[in-house]
């Protein structure tokens, strides 16, 4: 299959912004240039479109198996080609949950069937992630294991994290977490705020998210692991993780849009599709999330797509199930509301969503160059246009950003050289 893009406005590192051709063979981009005249199987006009790399989102929950009503693996990525995403990592918080050898290969297998865009599959890092046992970190990563988490719930002891992150590290693998010590929860189902007490609510202290990345970084120290923070929420978070860095600590962490443009204050009521967890912090929370991804403390930027049903999000803020979806509007949201709003410059967005999350695991994707597999996104940064949960293709409609007035949005994504999505064909063709 050969395809020649047309007239992207490109962003070349040293003389900004360029209109050229892009020319893809066999997966690959096998030319970037002006004006190629190549035979091609199909040739696109993208005169008008920006093209970025296609956007990596390590941190993702496709739900299958065990979910399908809320998400599968077709429906999670054909939702991730419609954002731009040509690579998603899946949580392995499935029933059941990958953690034997068995378990991983018929993932893979369901990947390789029904898979819009490139799917990296977890491991977790315990049995059934519940917390006792170690999964056979050898076995699982000889299956295709991409990391190790047990997200969705935190590893309780430190003895077993740091045998995890000892074994990993001999792996050379990475151990991504999702920190929250159980003690600390409060059965909260919102931050433990102003919200909260508005509303009598129980909150999650932010010490219970802080307090398991600060044992975690000591023991990521000790075992010499690349250690991974999932959606990073706290000032105190950020602070322990740029503490840990300055002290040469092997860690990465990740952020979510949501959690970088909302806070407790924006919760309009008792609506479950602000709740997710972690929760919408305080305003010094989502500043010191913003302030900590502009000097690197933060690494990238992940969506925590977390699809469910209309009836299970119905059921109110106590009793709904944590989190909200993010493949579809991570984009545009985050262009609207940095790139145009001058927080962070269009490049930097990109790169937030493509070579930094690449490098941080050492990905070989994530570049629009020459011999680079061939993910693409084309976006347009014009039409302004609100945010409709009906045009998810995702079965997941739970998102507190409905009807938000965005620009920046993708219009054509190829993974891997094939055309994942295209808003219309009859347009570009
Ligand atoms: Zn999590």
């Amino acid at each position: 299959m050969k395809l020649l893009l047309k007239n992207v406005r490109l962003q070349d590192k040293s003389t900004g912004l360029e209109i050229k051709d892009i020319f893809i063979e066999n997966g690959t981009i096998a030319k970037i240039g002006r004006e190629l005249n190549l035979e091609a199987d199909r040739t696109i006009d993208g005169d008008g479109y920006f093209a970025a790399p296609g956007f990596i989102d390590l941190h993702v929950h496709l739900r299958e198996p065990g979910g399908e009503k809320k998400e599968t693996i077709e429906t999670g990525t054909l939702a991730a080609a419609k954002g731009g995403f040509t690579t998603v990592a899946a949580m392995p918080n499935t029933r059941p949950v990958p953690d034997s050898k068995e378990q991983l290969d018929w993932l893979q297998e369901r990947i390789a069937k029904t898979a819009a865009v490139r799917v990296l599959p977890y491991a977790s890092i315990t049995v059934r992630e519940l917390g006792r046992e170690l999964t056979n970190f050898e076995e699982m990563k000889e299956a295709g294991a991409f990391a190790f988490t047990d997200d969705g719930v935190g590893v309780q002891t430190a003895a077993l994290m740091l045998e995890a992150m000892k074994k990993a590290a001999e792996l050379d693998m990475a151990i991504v977490a999702h920190c929250e010590e159980d003690s600390l929860i409060n059965k909260g189902c919102v931050h433990e705020g102003s919200f909260s007490k508005v509303n009598g609510l129980n909150g999650i202290p932010s010490v219970c998210e802080s307090v398991h990345i600060a044992r975690d970084v000591l023991l990521a120290e000790a075992a010499n692991c690349h250690y991974h923070v999932c959606h990073i929420s706290t000032k105190e978070s950020v602070r322990v993780v740029r503490d840990a860095k300055r002290a040469g600590i092997r860690v990465t962490a990740e952020v979510t849009p949501h959690h970088l443009l909302l806070c407790e204050d924006d919760i309009p009521g008792l609506d479950a599709n602000y709740k997710m967890n972690p929760p919408l912090r305080g305003k010094a929370d989502q500043e010191a999330l913003i302030e900590g991804l502009l000097d690197g403390t933060i690494d990238f930027i992940a969506t925590d797509h977390a699809p469910h049903t209309a009836e299970e999000k119905a059921e109110g803020m106590q009793l709904a199930p944590f989190g909200i979806t993010g493949l579809e509007t991570a984009f545009p949201l985050l262009y609207t509301h940095f790139v145009e709003k001058g927080i962070l410059s269009l490049q930097q967005l990109v790169d937030l969503l493509t070579i930094k999350p690449a490098e941080a695991f050492g990905l070989p994707f994530g570049k629009l160059e020459e011999g680079a597999a061939a993910d693409i996104v084309l976006l347009d940064l014009e039409t302004q246009r609100e945010i409709n949960p009906l045009e998810f293709l995702s079965k997941g409609k739970n998102t507190p950003f409905a009807g938000w007035p965005c620009k920046g949005w993708p219009v054509l994504t190829i993974a891997a050289g094939k055309v994942a999505w295209e808003e219309k064909a009859d347009v570009l063709a």
